[in-house]
């Protein structure tokens, strides 16, 4: 079983023993101790939301099972921890999002593989009820550098991101902002291309056909600006679409083509649209 209902957590483990399992070094947990309390509940840690090994090999998030997305078949989570930490007041929970973002990030930009403890329980006053280590392996296929949009997918090795477009395909160097032969810089955001991608979820959103298989397994498309960049066209979900190589050209080259922008822009539309029920429908779901 592969979906949302299936992943309820069913006890309720603690955060240290999960840490533990997974070679995190536990040693902090017990010398931090100010009082006789058993150091899995030392408030240093344990109410933490995010986790990062010291050989930054593996990061470990706690999410809310409420909040996971299923859409296409893929399961994931959207944030914008830093907006939240902008706007709220507590200190703790600012430091907590501040820190959950910065390891998104991390994990985004150096491929590091994510491990997620899903939690259940009273998300409106933090209280946890059930908690436990997912099984599969997450990774952040998507993250925008400017608002800190971040997309958690469940599933993903994150040197095998199975959805790619044309600007994942250097990863050696691959850092979302890209440099334009006329030497103007233009931020693409990769939280926005990726979820264009989720969106196609591996077939031309204009032909239908799908994308090509890399050396590495991924399904490959490549994202286009419907109004670029340069004529002041948003980064935004509704402006870019994802087309197959043959197509991709065609929009930009060919002779009276059909990939007008006005045709463009509807395809865009239709899809976003069939999209939002699809997740509405998912959460109802859910809710019975
Ligand atoms: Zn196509
Ligand atoms: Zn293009």
């Amino acid at each position: 079983m592969n979906n949302i209902e299936s992943l309820i957590p069913q006890r309720k483990h603690l955060i240290f023993d999960i840490l533990q399992g997974l070679d995190f070094d536990m040693a902090d947990w017990s010398d931090s101790l100010k009082s006789d309390s058993p150091p899995s509940s030392n408030p240093k840690y344990c109410f933490n939301w995010s986790f990062i090994r010291e050989d930054n090999q593996l990061i470990v998030l706690n999410l809310w099972h409420e909040e996971l997305v299923e859409s296409n078949g893929i399961i994931f989570q959207e944030h914008k921890f830093k907006e939240f930490a902008a706007i709220t007041s507590e200190k703790k929970r600012r430091n907590r999002a501040l820190a959950i973002d910065q390891a998104c990030r991390t994990a985004y930009q150096q491929n590091i593989p994510v491990r997620v403890v899903i939690c259940k329980g009273d998300i409106a006053n933090g209280k946890v009820h059930k908690r436990e280590l997912d099984n599969e392996v997450w990774a952040i296929t998507g993250y925008d550098l400017v608002s800190g949009a971040t997309i958690i997918q469940r599933g993903v090795n994150p040197t095998n991101k199975i959805l790619i477009d044309q600007f994942d395909l250097d990863r050696s160097n691959s850092t979302p902002i890209q440099y334009e032969r006329n030497g103007v810089t233009y931020v693409r955001s990769s939280f926005v291309r990726h979820k264009v991608l989720m969106r196609a979820n591996g077939n031309c959103e204009f032909c239908g056909k799908q994308g090509f298989t890399t050396n590495n397994g991924d399904n490959y498309l490549e994202t286009h600006h419907i109004t670029p960049l340069a004529e002041n066209g948003p980064d935004s979900i509704k402006n870019v679409i994802a087309l197959c190589s043959e197509d991709h050209r065609k929009a930009h080259f060919e002779k009276n083509t059909l990939l007008t922008r006005e045709n463009l822009y509807s395809i865009v539309k239709q899809n976003i649209e069939k999209q939002l029920v699809k997740v509405v429908s998912q959460q109802l779901l859910c809710e019975t």
